[in-house]
């Protein structure tokens, strides 16, 4: 592990006090200080219907899919353009390819309870915050730096409000005692993420995220201990994981794990995703590669007539395995973000 100097400050770091590498990692990942003096996102700049919070910045699982690619870029775009990189350093933080340096330059948000304390302010009772919405708040990096412990001792002190939390990682299970706290004055919804029950499947798709089995044993011990937990399925990719004999499997996977909800939303294809995911599909699945460019021409959302054929699948799977509909973060994302689209290419493998 290292820790020194390094020649970068990233934008939100009060100048005057030197940036520091917090630890390098032998494969390559480097993690950086960052010492925002906001930790909440608004509504209003994301635009979900709810507060967003990420301890880090940047996530070393790696998944191909994941849209949260732009918010590493735009840290370090901001502080190149502020004057804060060379533009050596800028290469480095941005990598060859972009999404490189998201999973390899991990930006750490320490001493965030500070800002927290402010942001919480401006928070009204009865609204959401939802944790983990742009990296994994228990990657590899939480073992070592516990920022989102920090933040969840914080809101343990809260009341009246609602949290989300979303993660890949079976680390969530050593915060149990402060996810029972939070729920006792608050709403929790406990996201575990899992795409598929096909480990195989998952590492081609997710560089070096948890497997399947791992997750599904983190759930069971969170809901074991009490605590509001359920299945995220998203994003489901169209002609990979799409199909009912696919979905059924971890339905009932979750169902057996004690899950007490499940949530499924389709892919959506950013453009920063598009660089890291369209040459995964060409090399496992080539024969999709023309039926995602159709579908995914004109916009980041999936078709509508996908969409609505996928909800009524879920429909159907959630009723067969005994799941309520329960309103989820998935069902928060704010309607005119949906785009129009008359691709119906992709019904098909739905039908
Ligand atoms: S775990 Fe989540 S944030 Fe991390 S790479 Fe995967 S999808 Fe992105």
């Amino acid at each position: 592990m290292a820790n020194r100097q390094l020649p970068l400050l990233p934008a939100d770091r009060p100048s005057g006090r030197p940036p520091v590498v917090l630890d390098q990692r032998l494969r390559g990942t480097t993690f950086v200080s960052l010492t925002p003096k906001r930790v909440l996102n608004p509504p209003s700049a994301t635009g979900m219907d709810y507060w967003s919070l990420n301890p880090y910045v940047g996530c070393e699982f790696g998944c191909s899919y994941c849209y949260a690619r732009y918010t590493h870029r735009y840290v370090v775009e901001r502080a190149h353009d502020a004057g804060k990189l060379t533009d050596a350093e800028f290469a480095d933080y941005r990598g060859a390819h972009g999404w490189e340096a998201f999973e390899k330059r991990i930006f750490v948000k320490e001493h965030v309870v500070g800002a927290l304390e402010v942001d919480l302010k401006r928070v009204p009772i009865g609204e959401c915050i939802v944790i983990g919405t742009a990296t994994d708040p228990y990657q590899p990096a939480e073992r070592r730096f516990r920022v989102t412990r920090a933040v969840l001792q914080r809101l343990t002190r809260c009341e009246g409000l609602s949290f989300g939390i979303i993660t890949k990682s079976p680390l969530i299970a050593r915060d149990c005692d402060l996810l029972i706290r939070l729920q006792e004055r608050n709403e929790l919804q406990v996201h575990v993420s899992l795409i598929t029950a096909d480990a195989r499947l998952a590492r081609k798709l997710e560089a070096r995220s948890p497997v399947p089995a791992a997750r599904l044993r983190a759930l069971r011990k969170l809901v074991d201990a009490g605590v509001n937990a359920g299945l995220i399925v998203a994003p489901v990719l169209p002609g990979i994981t799409d199909a009912v004999a696919h979905l059924d499997p971890l339905f009932a996977a979750a169902r057996e794990a004690g899950a007490h909800f499940i949530h499924a939303g389709a892919l959506r294809l950013y453009a920063a995703v598009r660089d890291r995911f369209l040459p995964l599909l060409g090399e496992h699945f080539p024969e999709l590669v023309p039926r995602y460019q159709r579908a995914y021409a004109r916009q980041a959302g999936a078709p509508r007539e996908y969409t609505r054929a996928l909800t009524r699948r879920i429909e159907k799977l959630r009723r067969k395995h005994g799941f309520k509909n329960q309103i989820g973060m998935m069902d928060r994302y704010r309607a005119g973000r949906v785009p129009v689209q008359g691709e119906l290419e992709l019904r098909g493998s739905l039908i």
